[in-house]
């Protein structure tokens, strides 16, 4: 175990298990300690399929997840590949809130594991475009909205979810074609 120095880096990752499997904490700690013989779990923060956030090794610790840049970063983990439950997008939003909020970590970049290792059309993590994500002022990334029904016996509110500008480009701005959109999600999350 190392100590960290520093956090100049908030690194997204994914899970890369099925969209939509309730995979825990508990089962990338296996993944990490048991099947790769790491001394602790890979990353600071996992985020459920439910949206709770599970703290994983102290950030007061280096993780195991960004090859040359787990010196100077937290990583945080969402489980799934490239789809994720509107509770783990909020849960994201209110993480990196609080986290910025904090002296050491307010500078820190949020950035894409993808962006930090040599290009590989294979690797994708974690599976959604978190420069526009960031840009868009951490809103869900519509087309990476996980589909289907809500985790179960969760309370569960439809969300108001508006186009980013980049959705709005795309569509023409028509009133329909958005109209579709977000009818879309609220019929995909409806209570079951
Ligand atoms: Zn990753």
């Amino acid at each position: 175990m190392q100590k960290l120095s520093r956090i100049d880096f908030i690194i997204l990752h994914h899970s890369l298990t099925p969209n939509g499997r309730h995979d825990t904490i508990s089962d990338v700690r296996r993944w990490h300690v048991n099947e790769r013989g790491w001394d602790h779990i890979g990353y600071h923060f996992v985020i459920e399929l439910d949206g709770t956030i599970q703290q994983g090794v102290s950030t007061g610790l280096q993780g195991y997840h960004c090859k040359g840049y787990n010196h100077k970063s937290l990583g945080i983990c969402l489980i799934g590949t490239d789809e994720f439950s509107i509770e783990q997008w909020r849960a994201l939003k209110r993480l990196l809130e609080s986290l910025l909020e904090i002296d050491e970590v307010t500078g820190a970049a949020v950035v894409a594991h993808v962006d930090l290792i040599d290009p590989d059309p294979k690797r994708t993590c974690p599976g959604f475009d978190v420069t526009q994500y960031i840009a868009d002022g951490c809103r869900p990334v519509i087309k990476n909205v996980l589909d289907g029904a809500p985790p179960q016996g969760k309370a569960y509110a439809p969300p108001i979810l508006e186009p980013s500008q980049e959705e709005l480009a795309e569509l023409g701005r028509s009133v329909w074609a958005i109209a579709r959109l977000i009818e879309k999600f609220i019929n995909t999350y409806k209570e079951p």
